[in-house]
């Protein structure tokens, strides 16, 4: 990677891991250490969230350009030079990564020294921090290594390589596909696709979801006067995927997306929830849960089990 590049990345926060793969700290999990807060996903699904590694195995590549993304999107590799690091690299480099980043909460009067050193042992990866993990050559080893270790796995992906999640061998706990357009035309403006096919090959990831023997969810980020609304068309989509979960969350005005997006893009939890209503009405699915400072509302058959242990 350039120099210019990592100088960015690490003002932003990440610990470079390789040559294209870093780890971030998210920060819930600073929350749940300080004040007890845990991110919508502990309160969901009962992982813990301070002890969740936030890691990308391929950080500088990514095929769309959403608008919002909170990442920074100045990234691509040198020509000719794509470069991966291997699983186990990557593994032991973010950990020691995480390691780095969480030392300096050891201290703090208002973190308790057991949650500190549960916090340096992760049991939990986000593969979701920056660029599209299915771009990663080595993705069902990476998840192997993860699951070697004892650590669940969610991974988040774009949905627009279906041939690379077909070819998995080893399958993350929870998968999770974006759906942040209900039709091509809202897609091509808000997620700025690479090539005019990726709408299609978004469209073959839904249609795989359910023979993928894993836990599958949907999540839309909902941006206000973007892709709010069309919740029939949205429903087609999903029932031909037939997720365990749907997730409607409220896009957040952070990070880069601020350069791309304004205030008002962020919808209240309100209009999330109305959302999610009519198309839980469409789908029917339960309101299974939500958590209004997240904007986020969880859909699904009403008894499913929702902790991933
Ligand atoms: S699950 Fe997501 S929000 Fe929760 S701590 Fe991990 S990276 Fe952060
Ligand atoms: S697919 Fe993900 S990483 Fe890529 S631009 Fe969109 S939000 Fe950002």
């Amino acid at each position: 990677m350039e120099p210019d590049k990592l100088d960015i990345l690490r003002k932003h926060g990440y610990v470079i891991t390789g040559r294209g793969s870093g780890v971030k700290l998210c920060h819930w999990v600073g929350r749940k250490l300080v004040d007890g807060r845990a991110c919508y996903k502990e309160v969901f699904y009962g992982i813990e969230c301070h002890r969740c590694m936030q890691m990308s195995p391929c950080i500088d590549l990514c095929n769309q350009k959403c608008l919002f993304c909170w990442r920074y999107q100045g990234m691509g590799p040198a020509k000719g030079k794509v470069e991966f690091d291997e699983p186990v690299e990557i593994v032991d480099r973010c950990l020691e990564g995480q390691r780095e980043l969480v030392s300096g909460f050891r201290g703090d009067n208002r973190v308790s020294e057991k949650m500190w050193q549960e916090a340096r042992n992760p049991n939990q990866v986000a593969v979701s921090l920056a660029g599209e993990p299915t771009m990663y050559p080595y993705l069902g080893e990476l998840i192997r290594e993860l699951h070697r270790r004892k650590m669940t796995v969610f991974l988040v992906t774009n949905g627009t390589a279906p041939e690379a999640l077909k070819r998995l061998e080893h399958l993350p706990d929870q998968l999770y596909v974006t759906l942040a357009a209900p039709n091509q035309r809202v897609y091509q403006r808000l997620c700025i696709p690479d090539t005019p096919g990726q709408w299609k090959n978004l469209m073959e990831t839904l249609d795989i979801l359910p023979g993928l023997n894993t836990r599958t969810v949907i999540r839309h980020t909902l941006v206000a006067h973007w892709n709010i609304g069309w919740e029939r068309e949205y429903a087609e989509l999903i029932s031909r995927a037939e997720p365990d979960f749907v997730e409607a969350k409220g896009y957040v005005f952070v990070g880069d997306s601020r350069r791309r997006m304004n205030l008002s893009n962020m919808p209240s939890h309100d209009t999330v929830k109305e959302f999610a209503l009519k198309e839980a009405e469409f789908l029917g699915l339960d309101l299974l849960m939500e958590k209004a400072d997240s904007r986020v509302v969880l859909l699904g058959e009403k008894n499913s089990r929702l902790s991933v242990s």
